[in-house]
């Protein structure tokens, strides 16, 4: 059943589906592929938009479109988000009763659904396989394809069973999607799903609308706090590395009248569920978390992703962070930096008991190290990370590409260090080191006699945070190493010699310098640009009350806000304050379904505020 279909027909269909008037980069070469029949191996990122991709051709195609998906707690919102676009979509998995999958397997034979989403195992039962038959397949699509591959970083075996794919359905089109794959994983998902010649797409890794910046990590439970108070009611993610700091740092935004759950797997099962869920329909503001909060956040308005501690490698900063700004609204990612961080890590790392393993994990640790410290713009980093260059000088939208981080020259202080560590006979950690240096008058300080050092407090001029995070950035440069022994002993390396030598120069970056400065986007009425090289034009009053009536609407339904509208769409409900239902249909993301459906309140709401700021 490859059908052709003209460019105005798909815009039409995007149009009235969706609201959008324009498809982003690659999404219309694939629907094109799909509704021709052609296999698809798509690697796009997150926020790319990737449903949109399956969800329209299962709109226009004739017969079902089965999407298989690894999640269950995803099910249930795709098909909530799906109906909210008047698709008709259910999905079969093991949460269901018997009755409510007897409904589903009726409609899937009478022929009435657009969508389908099942868990891979179903095609492990023949019962299934055979129903599946007796229908009217239009395609497959796989959702999280890397899941397929050994290689990927979240293999799951169930995924084995979608080789039955096309043994049992030659003649359907596949299609796959995955945000992370290598050339190996992707390799692996085209061979173990029997792609025929499938078109491949792999989109660039950028992401245009996300603010990367480093800020030097000192007191960050206020750090969090100050930047919190720039963002007032913004939804977002802290991650922590540890449980405890979890608990530590959820406990002190809540004590400050921030609404901050915690997550992490040492909780109960029912309270991390509930946790997620009221992140998700914008109960709780902040979600401190450690790495196990990710898979399953499909919030679409995270407007912020800190890392309250540096991560240990950039593939799972270029992950977590990516849950920012899905709905394609300016957003921001923090990393807070303190060289405290890299012997905390290197301590762990250093147990690791296969050596190639453990030397791989010191180079990525490393190479965060560097990004975090280099003079060099981030999203450039990040994206050679991936092996994509980035063409321009200035990227308009990091710390470093707008002068938020300045650099100085630490030459003299690094020099101090290495000097600390040469009279001390590279035998200490980095705790003593900083108390030579800033002559502390410790215990352990006497008892060595380190108070007669030449070294002994020619650092006092600054303070400890200080002195650690210097000592960090040489780690992460490869200017000084720790011992590989079982102490984590901080030793020199031969590239510290030009520094000591006077020969070069150690630049350090001056981070966060103009924290305080950062605005809040939209807290100006209208206005050019923010801080962050953000927009802020929009009307924070009236959004503020589309906001509450979006929250009033998914109550009564049960769905999280961002199904009614996304951020995007209340920005921009707010710069053209539509009075018509034909107005607001103009706006990107009202289809025909929410025009009927929420368009008569929205519209109220937009009048109502007008007839107020008039009166
Ligand atoms: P992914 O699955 O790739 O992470 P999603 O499918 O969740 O991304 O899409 C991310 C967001 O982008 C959603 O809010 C979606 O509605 C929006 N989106 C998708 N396609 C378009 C488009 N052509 N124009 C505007 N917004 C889009
Ligand atoms: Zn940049």
């Amino acid at each position: 059943m490859p059908t052709v279909v003209s460019e105005p027909l798909l815009l039409t269909a995007l149009s009235q589906t969706f609201g959008y008037s324009s498809f982003r980069p690659h999404q219309k070469e694939i629907v094109e592929a799909i509704l021709a029949g052609q296999d698809v191996l798509a690697i796009m990122p997150t926020g790319g938009g990737k449903s949109l991709c399956y969800q329209l051709p299962a709109r226009m195609a004739a017969g079902t479109a089965v999407v298989i998906s690894p999640l269950i707690s995803l099910m249930k919102d795709q098909v909530d988000s799906a109906k909210e676009n008047n698709m008709a979509a259910a999905y079969l998995n093991s949460s269901l009763s018997g009755a409510q999958a007897h409904k589903v397997y009726r409609s899937l034979e009478d022929g009435s659904l657009d969508l389908l989403y099942i868990s891979p195992e179903r095609f492990a039962m023949d019962s299934f396989i055979d129903s599946l038959k007796a229908a009217r397949v239009s395609f497959f699509a796989v959702d999280e394809a890397h899941c397929l591959s050994e290689w990927g970083h979240d293999f799951r075996p169930d995924y084995l069973a979608l080789g039955q794919i096309r043994k049992h359905f030659p003649r359907a089109p596949i299609a796959a999607f995955t945000a992370t794959a290598t050339n190996k994983v992707s390799d692996n998902i085209a061979e173990r799903l029997g792609l025929r010649d499938p078109f491949q797409v792999r989109a660039s890794f950028n992401r245009p609308n996300l603010f990367y910046e480093v800020r030097a990590k000192r007191e960050i439970d206020a750090q969090i706090l100050e930047f919190l108070k720039s963002h007032p009611e913004e939804p977002g993610i802290v991650y922590r590395t540890t449980r405890d700091a979890v608990e530590k740092t959820a406990a002190a935004l809540a004590k400050k009248g921030i609404k901050a759950l915690p997550y992490h797997a040492g909780l109960p099962a029912d309270e991390r569920g509930a946790n997620q869920e009221a992140f998700s329909r914008d109960e709780a503001q902040v979600v401190v978390a450690t790495i196990a909060f990710g898979m399953g956040i499909d919030k679409s308005n995270v407007r912020f992703v800190i890392h309250a501690d540096l991560p240990k490698n950039l593939e799972g900063y270029y992950q977590e962070t990516g849950r920012a700004g899905r709905d394609g609204d300016p957003s921001i990612c923090v990393l807070f930096y303190g060289g405290g961080d890299i012997p905390k890590i290197r301590h762990f790392l250093d147990q690791m008991n296969d050596p190639e393993e453990r030397n791989m994990a010191i180079h990525r640790l490393n190479q965060m190290a560097a990004y975090a410290s280099r003079n060099s713009c981030r999203r450039r980093q990040l994206l050679a990370y991936f092996e994509e260059e980035w063409p321009e000088p200035n990227c308009g939208a990091c710390d470093i590409c707008t002068g938020k981080a300045t650099t100085a020259d630490a030459s003299r202080e690094a020099q101090m260090v290495l000097s600390a560590l040469v009279r001390t006979g590279e035998r200490f950690g980095a705790a003593h080191v900083v108390d030579v240096l800033v002559g502390a008058d410790t215990q352990k300080i006497r008892d060595l006699g380190h108070d007669q050092l030449k070294t002994y407090g020619v650092g006092k001029h600054k303070d400890k945070p200080f002195w650690r995070s210097l000592i960090g950035e040489m780690l992460g440069r490869g200017l000084l190493m720790l011992d590989p022994g079982p102490y984590p002993i901080i030793k020199l390396t031969e590239a510290c010699l030009p520094i000591l030598q006077g020969k070069e120069t150690f630049e350090v970056l001056e981070l966060g310098k103009r924290d305080k400065a950062t605005k809040s986007r939209g807290s100006q009425a209208s206005g050019s640009s923010g801080e962050d090289g953000e927009a802020v034009d929009y009307d924070r009053a009236l959004f503020d009350r589309l906001r509450a009536l979006r929250k009033t609407l998914a109550q009564r339904q049960s769905i999280p806000p961002y199904m009614v509208f996304s951020d995007k769409t209340l920005h921009e409900m707010c710069r053209q304050q539509p009075k018509t239902l034909s107005a607001l249909r103009e706006i990107a993301g009202v289809g025909d379904a929410k025009r009927d459906k929420y368009g008569i309140e929205f519209v109220q709401e937009i009048r109502g505020y007008e007839g107020k700021n008039v009166g």
